[in-house]
């Protein structure tokens, strides 16, 4: 079955404080959609709604359209794995990945070998079914945890920071099986709770941002890293120079310094942010040139970073290495293109 995910204006409260505040989002059949935010921000009450751990205060859940809301865990289709593996230590790999389908009595007994064969081939353990979980490494245990939820054969598939208890190499090559993993499993929808930008911008299809317990921003990864629509995004997604302007004709002004930028429906006189990538900065002149102080300069492989006091603002560039580096207190121009900056609404320091 082809099943997507949608929350109905969803809230949940734990003792009179709401931690997920009137969420609406829909996960289309297939799609990975990764939720990012800051630790609290909510996530994993969205993901736990949807699993049928927490109940919704208001609100409806549905899955494959059908709504959920107040099934029990068991009957909702839904394969969920978390940071902490949670294997049983007793049992072997292969009664680990036998335990939901034994618990839900949905495949015949003589059917479940088969099962937990195909779950442990799909990630890579075909050869561990005999292990206990204490002779695995950890990426092996996440895998084998992978394998339980998929064995059940879920029309969605929720991931809590799965990889957060691995070390950094290990987590690149498990995204890349994950990225894989989906392939291989089109019709199922993921949706992956993370902290990590880069495990969200790799891995989905759409990322939908939140911050404190509400939804702030929901797009494609390269459109919340090129036109964010909040200073949250902008923030969080990918680094920014966030610059308080007015809004001019034609453009903005930063501390007495007109700009060249779109400024789309933003009417004159408007106070809003100036969004730049700190490596859509060029060093020397050009369009949109921002003079100013270097103040640091940091070497970070085949870029240099460097901070540059603009009219009492730090702006952060980064360029390609550098022959020759300019010291701190060294007057220098920074440059932007129009197009590659995005003006947003609301104030710095607004939010
Ligand atoms: P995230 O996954 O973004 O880190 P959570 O959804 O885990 O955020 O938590 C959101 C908020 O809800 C936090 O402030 C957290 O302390 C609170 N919270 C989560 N679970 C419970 C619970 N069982 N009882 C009380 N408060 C909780």
């Amino acid at each position: 079955m082809v099943s997507g995910i949608r929350f109905e204006s969803v809230s949940v409260a734990y003792g009179g404080q709401t931690v997920l505040d009137s969420l609406d989002l829909a996960v289309e059949p297939g799609e990975v959609m990764a939720l990012l935010g800051p630790s609290g921000s909510g996530k994993t009450t969205a993901l736990r709604a949807v699993a049928g751990f927490v109940r919704p205060a208001s609100g409806r859940v549905l899955i494959g359209g059908r709504d959920v809301t107040r099934l029990p865990p068991h009957r909702r289709g839904v394969g969920m794995v978390v940071q902490q593996y949670a294997l049983f230590p007793h049992m072997r790999v292969a009664e680990n990945v036998a335990f939901g389908l034994r618990a839900r009595k949905s495949v015949p007994k003589s059917g479940i070998p088969a099962r937990v064969a195909e779950a442990l081939e799909m990630t890579g353990m075909g050869g561990y079914a005999q292990r206990y979980p204490r002779e695995l490494s950890g990426g092996q245990q996440q895998r084998v945890a992978i394998a339980r939820a998929l064995a059940i054969r879920p029309d969605v598939l929720l991931l809590d920071e799965p990889l957060s208890a691995l070390d950094a190499q290990l987590r690149s090559g498990m995204l890349a099986e994950l990225a894989r993993l989906h392939r291989e499993l089109p019709d199922v929808s993921l949706l992956y709770v993370t902290h990590d930008q880069v495990e969200a911008l790799t891995l989905a299809d759409r990322i939908a941002v939140m911050d404190r317990a509400r939804l702030q921003d929901c797009g494609t990864p390269q459109e919340l890293y090129r036109t964010p629509r909040t200073r949250f995004t902008a923030s969080f997604v990918g680094n920014a120079n966030l610059l308080p302007v007015t809004v001019g004709r034609g453009g903005v002004v930063l501390e007495g310094l007109a700009l060249a930028v779109d400024t789309g429906p933003a009417a004159p006189g408007a106070r809003a942010t100036l969004c730049v990538r700190p490596h859509l900065l060029g060093l020397g002149d050009g369009p949109n040139a921002l003079r100013g102080k270097v103040a640091e300069v940091q070497w970070r492989g085949s870029t240099h970073r460097l901070y540059v006091d603009v009219g009492g603002h730090r702006v952060k560039a980064d360029v390609p290495e550098l022959r020759q580096v300019p010291g701190p207190g060294t007057e220098v121009t920074l440059h932007f293109e129009p197009r590659d900056a995005v003006l947003l609404s609301a104030e710095v320091g607004d939010d």
